[in-house]
């Protein structure tokens, strides 16, 4: 048995819960639960155009109704600037950052795409003199803050997808750590958040992965302890698109007409997820009976997606 972690369900409060972020908060119950730990709930509105309270309040609701519950939180992105502008300062004090006046044209041009949607900044706002800075400024531009990344490798161990990292210049290049709206980028504010919470378990989907050696740096760098991850396969739609709103038999509404009650979601999602043999009803306490996270990596290494059906 090891020592009981501590998870999160991070949601962002941009639309309503589907299958695809379902799967993820019970796997990531599971995990935590398995080893006597505690849930953390953080509602992840750092984006102030794209999250909505209404949301907040139903995924929140949602949650509640699947039995994935959580023992202390929520806690509000909202509330954390001073944590996040602090982290800021030390991170722009020890590697050095730069504003970079690139518009989503110009990085689509300026980039290579890499791992799946992931794209590497190729340096273009790099090496403005502060006069050049000075001028775009004074037109009216406003700048995104990115850190200088070191060429270094940064790897991890992952619970499911085994060692994984990356040459953070080659393979990262230099990252927004806050962002034209003034808002802390999430990569940062992630980092900060799951510190002051004690998140020692952090599972989501594999989308992720290739954001996370740029949190493991900037852990590394703030002298942050490192969470324990775990990336799962996405759930995806039959063309084998990333399940999202759009999927209407997939959202929480579309899966309670057909399965009737959360149980038989849950059980449905744990079924294709080979959580259980068949297609039952399950809430997550009973699915704990027969969980052994040690199955996992079997279960999904090598694997990036799900179909849904
Ligand atoms: N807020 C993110 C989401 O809803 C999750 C971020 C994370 O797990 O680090 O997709």
């Amino acid at each position: 048995m090891t020592a009981p972690l501590v998870g999160r369900f991070a949601p962002s409060p941009t639309g309503r819960m589907h299958a695809g972020n379902i799967f993820a908060a019970l796997l990531a119950w599971l995990i935590v639960r398995a080893s006597g730990g505690e849930m953390v709930l953080r509602i992840e509105d750092l984006d102030p155009e794209r999250s909505k309270p209404h949301f907040a309040d139903a995924v929140q609701r949602d949650l509640e109704a699947l039995g994935l519950t959580w023992d202390r939180g929520p806690f509000w992105q909202h509330d954390r600037t001073e944590a996040y502008e602090a982290a800021f300062e030390t991170i722009v004090d020890a590697c050095g950052a730069y504003p970079c006046f690139c518009t989503r044209a110009d990085l689509a041009v300026a980039s290579a795409p890499h791992l799946g949607d992931k794209h590497v900044y190729r340096g273009t706002c790099r090496s403005l003199s502060a006069e050049e800075v000075r001028e775009r400024r004074g037109a009216g531009e406003v700048p995104a803050i990115r850190l200088r990344v070191p060429h270094e490798r940064i790897a991890f161990d992952d619970i499911i997808c085994g060692s994984y990292g990356q040459m953070l210049d080659e393979e990262c290049g230099d990252f927004i750590v806050r962002r034209k709206d003034g808002a802390f980028a999430y990569q940062l504010a992630v980092v900060v958040d799951d510190a002051a919470q004690g998140v020692t378990s952090v599972t989501r989907g594999v989308d992720l992965l290739s954001s996370t050696p740029q949190q493991v740096f900037l852990q590394r760098a703030l002298g942050l302890p490192e969470p324990v991850y775990a990336h799962l396969p996405l759930l995806v739609s039959e063309g084998g698109r990333r399940l999202s709103k759009r999927d209407g038999d997939a959202s929480l509404d579309g899966m309670l007409a057909r399965f009737g009650h959360p149980a038989g979601i849950i059980g449905h999602i744990a079924w294709i997820a080979g959580l259980q043999g068949e297609d039952a009803p399950a809430t997550p306490e009973q699915l704990l009976e027969g969980f052994d996270i040690s199955a996992l990596p079997t279960l999904y290494a090598g694997r990036i997606s799900i179909p849904w059906r």
